[in-house]
């Protein structure tokens, strides 16, 4: 595709600093204002590429579209012509700032004009919070609200990088060990739970709790606890290292073994073959699980778990979601942070049904690369990840080329948890 570029004088309305390139969030025309939705995915290419990027709003003349010449600097915003730049088609607007770093700036405005085409976006439903997770932020508003800043929390509230840096900035303490929050003080536990013997320690401590726990993760801690009191092994199958699993490990820590494939199955050794129960981390996927408890099953065939599925009602609704909409979709985008294992699960689920997919914590984080071929992008989120994200997903593929947005619902939620209490722990 040979896309336009306009080109002028261009005078930005900030500091630019020691920037070499100038990537403009709003381009003031003569004829009127583009905002640039999907200019943070140009600014943060670019900085891959080792240049020094500002952003900002600037003031561009009105000369005729052309095109770049190879050794242009410039500000950059890739969108969808409209009556300000008055080209039919996309377009790129660039202005000048500095010299050098032709070869980059020319290899990542191509990158984002094959990227720049008109796209379907399909949202997935249920997506983004789940009830254990708004209890849980609820927690933290509810101290700084009662008892002001600092309020400590142990360990991240929930798993992602929006919620933290929210409630950071509004003076939340995120600690990673309870000998970091002041003797007698009010500590959070996590959505994820804790082992006993952090309980202990806070105990120790004279620590003030309010228990955030999932009432979902305090269902299995229950479970755990249950099956192993009546002399069963505990197969729990998880991420050894995430913090749910240690949580519920500790609860019947000698009697516990933790599994996180089908592949782990074959080397477990139990005391009794015939006493043997399993419980699952909440938020995996659900079709490897089943092939995890498949794979028990043949290994011990008298195994025993829960009532009801551990997988928590949220993973599985997202999950289901996700399903749905993959054989309609090019590319599936999930809102979420890295060390979100609901999130990563839905990206799994994408690659093993064959639909490319990725984790995007920031807008930033998309590559014009993904975007090419992709005419149809379903956006969902994690349980996690904050709704806002997922708009703005929508919002930056709207700056490349116009968008019809769809809806898919499957499943409608309306669980909500009470509050924890504040207490010393007895
Ligand atoms: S994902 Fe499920 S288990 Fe985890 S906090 Fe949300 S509702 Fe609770």
């Amino acid at each position: 595709m040979t896309v336009p570029i306009r080109t002028g004088k261009v005078v930005p309305l900030f500091p630019v600093g020691g920037a070499e390139v100038l990537v403009p969030r709003e381009i003031r025309w003569p004829g009127g204002t583009e905002p640039c939705p999907a200019a943070p995915l140009l600014a943060a290419g670019l900085r891959r590429r080792g240049l020094r990027v500002a952003d900002g709003i600037v003031l561009a003349g009105s000369g005729p579209p052309r095109h770049l010449p190879p050794h242009e600097r410039a500000a950059l915003a890739p969108g969808w012509a409209g009556a300000p730049l008055g080209v039919p088609g996309p377009a790129l607007a660039v202005g000048h700032l500095c010299k050098g770093h032709g070869e980059a700036m020319r290899a990542e405005l191509s990158a984002a004009a094959r990227a720049l085409r008109p796209r379907r976006v399909l949202l997935t439903a249920p997506r983004s919070f789940c009830a254990g997770v708004e209890r849980a932020i609820r927690a933290v508003e509810r101290a700084l609200a009662e008892h002001g800043p600092p309020v400590h929390v142990r360990k991240q509230i929930v798993h992602n990088t929006h919620v933290i840096e929210d409630l950071a900035g509004r003076g939340a303490v995120f600690v990673d060990e309870l000998d970091d929050v002041p003797e007698g003080g009010l500590v959070i536990f996590s959505a994820h739970g804790v082992p006993p013997s952090v309980r202990a320690r806070a105990r120790e401590r004279s620590l003030r709790v309010v228990d955030a726990t999932c009432p979902l993760v305090s269902k299995v801690h229950a479970e755990a606890r249950r099956f192993a009191g009546r002399g069963d092994t505990v197969v729990l199958i998880g991420r050894r290292d995430h913090e749910e699993v240690i949580g519920t490990a500790g609860e019947a820590a000698a009697a516990t073994v933790i599994v996180e494939d089908a592949g782990d199955v074959a080397s477990l050794r139990v005391p009794d073959p015939r006493r043997v129960s399993y419980l699952t981390q909440t938020t995996l996927a659900v079709d490897e699980t089943a092939d995890v408890i498949d794979a028990l099953r043949k290994r011990f065939p008298a195994l025993r778990g829960p009532r009801s599925d551990d997988i928590c009602y949220a993973a599985t609704n997202r999950q289901a979601a996700v399903r749905a909409v993959l054989p309609d979709a090019d590319l599936l985008l999930v809102a979420g942070s890295p060390n979100s294992a609901n999130s990563r699960h839905l990206v799994e689920l994408a690659h093993r049904l064959g639909t490319p997919a990725h984790l995007v914590d920031r807008c930033e984080d998309i590559r014009f690369s993904w975007l090419r071929d992709a005419a149809t992008v379903a956006l969902t989120a994690g349980a996690s990840a904050p709704p806002g994200l997922v708009e703005r997903l929508a919002g930056v593929l709207g700056g490349l080329g116009p968008v019809t947005v769809t809806e898919r619902v499957t499943a409608v939620e309306t669980l909500r948890f009470g509050d924890p209490a504040t207490a010393g722990l007895s």
